[in-house]
């Protein structure tokens, strides 16, 4: 059986979407499945993002009764989605949050995403996997944690989900050496320098890995470099759950019930054991009876909704007898440094992921900090380079300069492996939502390490791009990618999971977002959090509904 065979044979997404120039399969969304709140079906999970959604649809392949109950809209790229920063507003989730700490993390579009498919409608499309020294920190580094799952684990399912995506790049010669499914984009100015400066340097940098077609996939089309990746593919050729995995869930009796916001999980006082989903919609509150539950709601939203679960039996927190809900929560240091040439670069034609590098990844033993860096192209529109520059304390008539000179700058990011510490956290401030629900405080500090991190990747990002011929360079501080908050660990008094994202409190409750992660390495998170989702479908279906 060749490659697209194998995958069809698995997950039919990409085969399910229309081949007549429209983009949603509406006939699968309208005979969809749909059950009765009073079913007790096999499994409902709350969101439909990257985790939650291969968890659909694994299981509804194996023939479970299973629903994904998301708060945001199920989205029709033809109708919803607009070629244009501004008007993408909608894909965030912007509901209320507070920050706090002495570095706090501003939320919303770059680090959040509402409605079926996720944060991955917006995210940019790179989908390296973890190395494998990420699932033993402690051990080799003395920092960090150790996962209660290796690498070796993971690998098979990095390879199906590879494949169902499906990723293009250049043969990967860092952390466990790989090749991907296609072969690398062509790349767009941004990547040419990039690629000038970093061998210049002695640096390697190679194309990819990003989730977008190279050429036809099912009734996917190939990508048109039109830049627009983080504001929702409209043309369908990068990869989101939307289409990657939901068209196959609901082909085999999922179902997918959007604007349906969960207020709570239920929990049997006598058993010990969920029941189902509290949720409101259409302005009603309703119930979802459930044999087993799992949250997929992101890093903030999922021990949010741990924490606003507390009951007679769980009086600080559904699953938090030991307090480590809504703790480890991290989020990747991401600097971002442009350069300017007197050539044209025109970095918005081509998708922002194109071209990066993980030889700072792992710890060095020159240097006085721990663990490392990536550095990738990000190439942002014009609205995000005008916050790029205005950080900088430019205004007025230098601001509009540096925007009319736009099409001769270049950008590149860092992802800098911030530690996971305990008091990096969420927990519930008073004021409330519209829903009627405490938001979540999410509270982040740096430590010393990380700020070491985020100078070393600085300084390597000005030297590519003053290789490359830059004559000026302006670098911000940023951060990219939540993860953790509900850590999977070797037992309850260290995390939340197990090693299969079964909640230690709750027999029958499931996590399988990124909030279970407990090291993020510095690669981008997508490609990790279905792996893990995969594993704990097979883990599920080995054991049966129980
Ligand atoms: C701008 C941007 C760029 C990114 N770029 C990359 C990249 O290049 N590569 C990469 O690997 N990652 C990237 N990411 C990160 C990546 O998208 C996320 O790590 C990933 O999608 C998280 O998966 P998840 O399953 O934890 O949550 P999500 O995919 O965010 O899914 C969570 C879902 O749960 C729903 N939800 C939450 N609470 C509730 C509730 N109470 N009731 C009902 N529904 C609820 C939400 O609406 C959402 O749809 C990017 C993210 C952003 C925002
Ligand atoms: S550059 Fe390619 S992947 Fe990105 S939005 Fe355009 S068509 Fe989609």
């Amino acid at each position: 059986m060749g490659l697209r065979d194998g995958v069809r044979a698995r997950n039919e997404s990409a085969w399910l979407l229309p081949n007549d120039g429209t983009r949603t399969n509406h006939r699968l969304r309208r005979d969809m499945r749909r059950f009765a709140d009073e079913d007790e079906i096999d499994l409902v999970i709350v969101g439909c993002g990257a985790g939650g959604s291969v968890l659909l649809q694994r299981l509804a392949r194996s023939g479970w009764k299973v629903a994904a109950l998301d708060a945001g809209p199920f989205w029709d790229p033809d109708t919803d989605w607009v070629s244009d920063e501004a008007g993408s507003h909608r894909l965030y989730w912007t509901d209320p949050r507070v920050i706090a700490g002495a570095d706090p993390v501003p939320m919303g579009s770059n680090n959040s995403g509402r409605g079926v498919g996720g944060s991955m409608v917006h995210y940019a499309g790179y989908t390296p996997r973890f190395h494998p020294s990420d699932f033993m920190t402690r051990t080799l580094d003395g920092v960090g944690a150790d996962w209660p799952v290796g690498y070796r684990e993971l690998r098979p399912y990095y390879e199906q989900i590879e494949q169902e995506l499906p990723v293009a790049g250049e043969r990967w010669p860092w952390g466990d050496p790989h090749g991907y499914p296609y072969r690398p984009h062509p790349v767009g100015g941004n990547g040419e320098v990039f690629l000038r400066g970093a061998a210049k340097l002695g640096i390697t940098a190679k194309v990819g890995p990003v989730a977008i077609a190279n050429g036809r996939f099912g009734n996917r089309p190939h990508c048109i470099y039109r830049g627009f990746c983080l504001q929702g593919c409209k043309v369908n050729a990068k990869a989101s759950p939307l289409i990657t995995h939901v068209p196959d869930a609901l082909a085999h009796g999922a179902e997918v019930r959007a604007d349906a916001m969960v207020t709570g999980i239920a929990v049997d006082e006598r058993t010990g054991r969920a029941t189902g989903l509290h949720y409101v919609s259409g302005g009603r509150e309703r119930f979802q009876r459930a044999a087993m539950v799992a949250v997929a709601g992101y890093s903030i939203e999922t021990p949010r909704l741990l924490l606003n679960s507390a009951s007679r039996r769980f009086p600080d927190g559904l699953c938090n007898d030991f307090d480590q809900v809504g703790r480890y929560l991290m989020v990747q240091g991401a600097p971002q440094t442009a350069g300017r040439f007197d050539a044209e670069i025109r970095m918005y034609k081509a998708p922002p992921p194109e071209v990066s590098t993980e030889e700072f990844y792992e710890t060095d033993p020159g240097q006085d900090y721990k663990r490392g860096f990536s550095v990738q192209t990000v190439s942002p529109l014009p609205i995000t380079w005008a916050e790029h520059v205005a950080a900088q304390g430019h205004w007025g008539t230098a601001l509009r300069e540096y925007m009319s000179d736009y099409v001769h700058w270049s950008c590149l990011g860092a992802l800098c492996e911030f530690l996971p510490l305990p008091e990096n956290r969420v927990t519930l401030a008073d004021e409330k939502d519209s829903y009627g629900l405490r938001v979540a405080r999410f509270s982040y500090s740096q430590c010393d390490n990380d700020r070491a991190l985020a100078r070393a990747a600085q300084s390597v990002m000005e030297d590519i791009l003053h290789a490359a011929g830059a004559d000026e360079v302006i670098t911000i501080q940023r951060y990219a990618h939540l993860v953790g908050g509900a850590r999977m660990a070797r037992d309850e008094r260290h995390g939340v999971v197990d090693e299969n994202c079964r909640s230690f409190a709750v027999p029958n409750l499931y996590l399988t977002d990124g909030s279970v992660l407990p090291t993020q390495g510095s690669a981008n998170p997508a490609l990790t959090i279905m792996a893990v989702a995969a594993r704990t479908a097979d883990h599920l279906i080995a054991g049966g509904i129980t």
